[in-house]
């Protein structure tokens, strides 16, 4: 079976992993803060903050962001679960903002319009989840306006855009968001084997997020409420979790990450083939935004089902049945039975659910090879012919 996404590891990375086994540092240890400090350069921005996984950076993400019960976290409804369940781990509700029907992003038009209702009904958010879906940034500039205009926090979801950039920038530089969240899962666009970051340009955030990363504990006597006792003192002066990363993990990242162009270079040279392989196929294809560049973690497909004789589901099928792992992304959240128990129903996002009924992730990553790849087409213009 072609596999829809998968890691990209060789000698040097394991080589890095068994360094770290044979030190003194298993975790807390030197490793995580030079994977950090490797990535705040390469995204140019002042903090990076390492984690476990892109779940729990979300979560600490949104109590930095001071989210709590009362308040409101927004984003899409075609993401994965961890986008919307960020703001349920803090006791916030969630809302979702539908999608555009062109680049699958939360469409900023439609946010404009429910910021401007909000206003009036006093439900205004106080987080907004950008999520960067596939890899290709969302209209950020016009997002960072309306964060302006109404106060909210935006944390961009870029679990699946490293590497990729924005307005000529790097995602994770800090400009439109406060905070962006990465994921190192390994279907992503380079792995930790599990991992996740936090990258933001404001100190009291940085110094939050590594607080929250360890028990709400601190070493440091400025933010201690009253003289230290002596050398071995800490305190907590929150409530915090254990969500560290180990050296380990770190050590593979940080590894990864100098691959990270190369692995980017041959994502958009697959995408590039698949654009003009599929050019003739009842399908319709993602399409490039202006001002980013995706990193091409996903290559969606949506089939133009009234062109197509068998249904969404027969040709995701057939493709299966072929030994391609093709994938669905997303099934849209507020259709989750978690999320209908807290009252969305069918119809609320309608862009999203008609997009899901069509979409297909066809196999994209770095050692997918040419041939693969030809077979993919192959098999999908058998399944798509009249
Ligand atoms: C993978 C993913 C996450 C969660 O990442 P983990 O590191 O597995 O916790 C969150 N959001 C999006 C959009 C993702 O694709």
């Amino acid at each position: 079976m072609i596999p829809y996404g998968r890691q990209s590891l060789d000698q040097a990375d394991i080589d890095a992993v068994v360094e770290v086994l044979q030190s003194d540092w298993l975790t807390q240890g030197p490793t995580i803060e030079r994977f950090e400090q490797a990535m705040a350069a390469r995204c140019q921005a002042d903090f990076a903050v390492a984690v476990c996984n892109a779940t729990a950076a979300l979560h600490i993400a949104c109590l930095a962001a001071d989210l709590g019960p009362g308040d409101r976290l927004w984003t899409s409804p075609n993401t994965f679960l961890a986008s919307a369940n960020c703001g349920r781990y803090c006791g916030a509700e969630v809302d979702f903002v539908d999608i555009d029907p062109l680049t699958w992003n939360l469409d900023a038009f439609a946010l404009e319009a429910k910021l401007e209702q909000a206003e009036r009904d006093g439900t205004l958010p106080k987080v907004l989840v950008a999520v960067a879906f596939s890899g290709q940034s969302c209209d950020m500039r016009r997002i960072a306006e309306l964060a302006e205009r109404y106060h909210f926090t935006v944390i961009e979801d870029a679990s699946h855009a490293v590497g990729a950039s924005y307005a000529g920038r790097p995602v994770g530089c800090g400009e439109f968001a406060a905070m962006t969240v990465f994921s190192f899962h390994p279907v992503k666009i380079i792995t930790s084997a599990e991992g996740g970051m936090i990258l933001t340009n404001r100190p009291a955030l940085a110094e939050r997020l590594r607080r929250l990363r360890s028990h709400g504990m601190t070493r440091d006597p400025e933010h201690m409420t009253e003289p230290s006792h002596g050398a071995w003192y800490y305190q907590q002066v929150e409530l915090g979790f254990n969500y560290r990363i180990t050296d380990l993990q770190a050590a593979l990242g940080l590894s990864q990450l100098g691959k990270l162009d190369e692995f980017v270079a041959r994502r958009r040279e697959l995408a590039a083939r698949y654009d003009r392989l599929l050019a003739y196929l009842p399908v319709t294809l993602p399409s490039p935004q202006e001002e980013a560049e995706s990193a091409w973690h996903l290559y969606v497909i949506r089939l133009q089902t009234e062109r197509i004789s068998l249904s969404h589901r027969q040709v995701f099928e057939g493709l299966r049945a072929a030994g391609i792992g093709v994938n669905l992304h997303y099934i849209p959240v507020h259709l989750q039975p978690y999320y209908q128990g807290l009252g969305f129903a069918e119809g609320d996002f309608p862009e999203a659910e008609r997009y899901y009924a069509q979409a297909i992730s066809l196999p994209l990553y770095p050692l997918l090879s040419d041939e693969q790849q030809d077979h993919v087409v192959e098999q999908l213009r058998r399944l798509t012919e009249r």
